[in-house]
């Protein structure tokens, strides 16, 4: 703990720093103005090997510049806001102190020195100090920590298969199941089917319901889409804002098409009023595809082709399911 003496009195500082030395005090440091004071406390330029005080003890009778307005130009530096100075006076004058105190001394102690009175007084203004030094070590650390934490949970939602909203899997996680069941029915010779379905008039949804219910449509439309899957390589994700990705596992073109109705009646038998919707009720458009993987052709095309048999959908009059003649296995 280092302590900083400002005092014009060559006796005053050594008998200060006498007192201080032996209570055990050992790092104790002179200036004789205010001037000093500033060079010391790296106020006045860059210093080498700069140590700063951990707590002043400031005279208020000094020639040039008294203590208090010393003590205004310290505090008016950021770094030293919580420096906590002791005022050092030769007369007990409540007015002088109030000037002392407006200008953030933390105590004041009185010439002579009453030995006792002035060890407490730097004892217990050093334990402040090294309490208010610790409190900001730890906001630091408290800091660092969100911070660090902040990336974990970046990290996770990178990570993660679900989707947030609907708690269905996302489309990250869709694209590598896709990928997973193409290299199988390459391996197996054996045609993959995927479907694309999507809410028909749902901004005009949004835009006569609100935001809020066009979340919970969505919330329901992918539950009813998952309860739908029956065998284990069936799989539903949700690809994009209302768009709904559907992988079903080994099945030709009549069963597929049989899952895809199957869904469309899902959805519209939830009856979620839309009344600017032809049929009045929430519906779902589907574009079904399937492929048997070959060289050349890639989970990307199969996409594509359910897209496009997607469109014919829509183009068609929506809440209907067309097929990817394209696409066709
Ligand atoms: P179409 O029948 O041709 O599919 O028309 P549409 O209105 O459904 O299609 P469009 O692509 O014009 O609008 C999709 C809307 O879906 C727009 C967007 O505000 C809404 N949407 C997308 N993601 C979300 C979401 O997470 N929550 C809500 N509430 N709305 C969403
Ligand atoms: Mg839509
Ligand atoms: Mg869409």
């Amino acid at each position: 703990m280092r302590i900083l003496i400002v005092d014009d009195s060559v006796d005053d500082r050594r008998l200060l720093e006498a007192i201080l030395g032996n209570a055990g005090y050992k790092d104790v440091i002179g200036a004789a103005s205010a001037r000093e004071a500033f060079k010391v406390l790296g106020l006045t330029g860059p210093v080498d090997g700069l140590v700063l005080p951990d707590l002043v003890l400031m005279d208020i009778m000094m020639p040039d510049m008294n203590g208090i307005e010393a003590l205004n130009i310290i505090r008016a530096t950021e770094s030293f806001r919580d420096l906590p100075v002791i005022m050092v006076t030769a007369m007990d004058q409540s007015d002088t102190l109030q000037a002392a105190f407006n200008a953030g001394a933390v105590d004041y102690i009185t010439k002579p020195y009453n030995r006792t009175e002035l060890l407490a007084r730097v004892r217990s203004s050093l334990r402040l100090k090294h309490e208010m030094d610790q409190r900001k070590t730890r906001e630091q650390e408290l800091v660092s920590m969100t911070v660090r934490l902040e990336q974990v949970i970046h990290t996770l939602q990178g990570l993660s298969t679900m989707d947030g909203l609907t708690g269905i899997s996302n489309r990250r996680h869709f694209d590598e199941i896709l990928d997973r069941e193409w290299r199988r029915a390459a391996r197996d010779g054996k045609p993959l089917s995927f479907m694309m379905a999507d809410i028909d008039f749902f901004k005009p949804y949004n835009d006569a319901y609100g935001h809020q219910a066009g979340d919970e449509c969505l919330r329901r439309v992918a539950k009813s889409l998952a309860g739908c899957m029956r065998r284990a390589g069936d799989w539903v994700a949700r690809y994009g804002g209302e768009e709904f990705a559907i992988l079903v596992s080994d099945t030709d073109r009549p069963g597929l098409l049989a899952v895809a109705e199957a869904l469309r009646k899902t959805v519209e038998g939830l009856g979620i009023e839309h009344l600017s919707a032809p049929g009045k009720v929430v519906s779902i458009s589907l574009g079904a595809a399937q492929m048997i993987p070959k060289p050349g052709s890639s989970p990307p095309m199969l996409v594509a082709a359910a897209d496009r048999a997607l469109y014919k959908a829509k183009q068609a009059g929506r809440n209907r399911v067309c097929f990817a003649e394209d696409g066709a296995a």
